[in-house]
């Protein structure tokens, strides 16, 4: 794990889309809706690192900069997420969060 380096979670409703609506990729219906979920390493700044007490450049997780939870098919979800990796490193530039 590295500093910018998401942290993808997909995990199933154990629903259909009539728990849980459409898949709001495709729209379309679900037989079984899942869940995405995007988080983000980042390096602690110094300052807060020395507050805690724990080691200098030690990484924490954010959801700063990351997509809400969206729902739907494991296979759109999947996609998604190969398309944001690919746009994260396209674009990846270390932020400062204080
Ligand atoms: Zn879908």
């Amino acid at each position: 794990m590295k500093n910018g380096e998401f942290i993808h979670t997909i995990e199933s409703l154990k629903g259909s889309s009539h728990e849980y609506g459409k898949c709001e990729i495709c729209n379309k219906h679900c037989t079984e809706v899942f869940i995405l979920d995007e988080k983000k390493y980042y390096t602690i700044p110094d300052v807060i690192c020395k507050q805690r007490k724990i080691a200098k450049g030690s990484l924490g997780i954010t959801a700063y900069g990351c997509i809400l939870s969206k729902f739907g098919h494991k296979e759109c979800l999947e996609k998604m997420k190969k398309e944001r990796i690919k746009l994260n490193k396209n674009n990846f530039s270390p932020q400062n969060m204080t």
